[in-house]
């Protein structure tokens, strides 16, 4: 008798395609697949933490169900407990086996344990958020790397990845005697209307006063990405650093939430320009996306804590001014101005401009990455905490392989080398947008009488910052090596 195998669908697989553990169920018998989401998950509160992320994924989750009912089978969405949920299903729908994606957060693998230990039949976890396991790569003392390149090197050596697998044409319906009114289900109007809800949610937080516009959500939207950035790959290299831009694949939402398998974008990358520097490059930054992964793997602690020790305690600030103008975009540095705009409006930020923006944060405002990472959890739509903690730390200067602490962007050189037209700033600060290049490019402190003759309400600039950069450096030279503050207190 064919067996019965519950595929536990997870918040980072929303997809048909190179699907492991669907195929895997559907190989030994009658897949059933669930969506299960936490008690408390679906109530506008808990909703808004990721405003725009959770948008993606109720849109996304939406999209697969139809996947699954026009291959003649259903996505059952549910509320519950996994770990009390999937061990009840199990035993009043005679389950052998489910199959679900090993996940690397730590809140993921912690739920995946607590199933592990409650069910009665076997549960097996693929591999798939990552190309490779993410504690495969060790160096030579088996240690975990701490550093970026010699990861990259050890990763080319051991790369091996499997090709992507189909998606089932067919499926078979769900089995007849599977009652559902026994459980907790969750209606697609319930998916659509907390979604418009936070749709409206999302137009008071932004300065244009409009709800943020989200790429497209859903598997198929994902695909026609993956296609339509393949035709510009050529211009990779030459146009990722450019805000002015759209050079980079803005596939990260869906490698987010699992709209596409990152197997499958490895795959279909390098087989359309096999060796070429642009694929190569591209593929570096899957990389990074592994290295990520791996280094919270190894170091689950680093979602709390920074990645070096003497960050610790490091003498942040929590000034409402700085931290409401920073959010707002009004800190009067127009490339951080517009970078903060970017992200309310569309849920992204290109990620010069996401680099730029938190340096300015740390560096110059003084404001805990750890505050900014929540700020921007909250609004992308490409929210992943592994990803963003690690552009954070690396950002404020405390992660592996980070910026050295006295590496302090300067936002006006910055824009006029990648947005050199202004393109970018002109889109988010439109109060600008009559200002020359030159003008645009000046240094703040040079240009606040042109401000106040064009009577534009564009606020002044909320530091200086050559002032700013020198408070940071000297900050950090006493917070980091504690005995020159010592010796420079004696000379005193
Ligand atoms: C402060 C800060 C916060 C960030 N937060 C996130 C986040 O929450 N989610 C997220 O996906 N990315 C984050 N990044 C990394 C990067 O900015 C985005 O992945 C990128 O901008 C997404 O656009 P793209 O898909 O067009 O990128 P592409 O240039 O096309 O890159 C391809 C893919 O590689 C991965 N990638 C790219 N850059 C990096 C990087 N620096 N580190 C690790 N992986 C990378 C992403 O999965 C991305 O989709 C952050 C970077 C910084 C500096």
């Amino acid at each position: 008798m064919p067996k019965r195998n519950i595929v536990w669908i997870r918040n980072k697989d929303l997809r048909i395609h190179d699907h492991d553990p669907l195929l895997a169920a559907e190989e030994t018998g009658y897949p059933i697949a669930v969506y299960i989401f936490e008690p408390g998950f679906l109530k506008l509160k808990k909703l808004e933490k990721r405003i725009n992320g959770h948008r993606y994924l109720l849109l996304s989750l939406l999209a697969l169900r139809q996947e699954y009912i026009r291959r003649g089978s259903d996505l059952i969405i549910l509320e519950g407990r996994a770990e009390q949920l999937l061990p009840q299903l199990a035993k009043a729908w005679k389950i052998d086996q489910v199959h679900a994606y090993r996940q690397y957060e730590p809140a993921g693998r912690a739920q995946e344990n607590a199933v592990n230990n409650n069910l009665s039949c076997d549960l097996t976890l693929h591999y798939g958020e990552t190309l490779l396991p993410a504690e495969s790569l060790r160096n030579g003392s088996g240690s975990p790397y701490a550093v970026f390149t010699p990861f990259y090197k050890s990763f080319l050596r051991s790369e091996n990845i499997s090709p992507p697998r189909r998606a089932p044409r067919q499926l078979a319906p769900l089995p007849a005697d599977i009652r559902l009114d026994l459980f907790s289900i969750v209606s697609d109007d319930t998916l659509f209307d907390f979604e418009s809800a936070l749709q409206k949610l999302s137009s008071h937080d932004s300065v244009l006063d409009k709800p943020a516009q989200l790429l497209p959500a859903g598997e198929k939207a994902a695909r026609q990405r993956l296609k339509n950035f393949q035709q510009r790959l050529s211009t990779y290299i030459s146009g990722r650093d450019r805000m002015d831009q759209e050079a980079s694949s803005r596939l990260s939402a869906d490698l987010s939430y699992g709209t596409l398998s990152v197997r499958e974008v490895w795959h279909q990358v390098k087989a359309h320009q096999p060796k070429s520097p642009d694929a190569e490059a591209y593929l570096r930054q899957l990389v990074w996306r592994e290295f990520a992964y791996s280094s919270l793997w190894d170091r689950p602690d680093l979602l709390q804590n920074p990645f070096r020790e003497k960050y610790e305690g490091f003498p942040y600030q929590r000034n409402q001014i700085f931290w409401k103008a920073w959010c707002e975009g009004k800190t009067g540095y127009p490339i951080v101005d517009a970078a903060a705009r970017e992200l309310l409006a569309t849920g992204y930020v290109h990620n010069r401009a996401r680099m730029i923006s938190a340096s300015f944060a740390t560096k110059h405002l003084l404001l805990p990455y750890q505050d900014c990472e929540e700020h921007y959890l909250r609004h992308l739509t490409d929210g992943d905490r592994a990803l963003n903690n690690m552009g954070w730390q690396w950002s404020a200067g405390c992660g592996c392989d980070a910026q050295p602490y006295f590496r302090v962007f300067n936002p006006t050189s910055q824009a006029k080398k990648f947005d050199p037209q202004g393109v970018y700033i002109r889109r988010w600060v439109p109060e600008l947008a009559n200002l020359s290049n030159a003008d645009l490019h000046k240094p703040r402190e040079k240009t606040l009488s042109l401000f106040a003759s064009n009577a534009t309400d564009y606020p002044a600039p909320i530091v200086d910052h050559a002032q700013a950069r020198l408070n940071f450096l000297q900050l950090a030279k006493e917070h980091l090596n504690p005995n020159s503050r010592a010796s420079s207190h004696q000379r005193k």
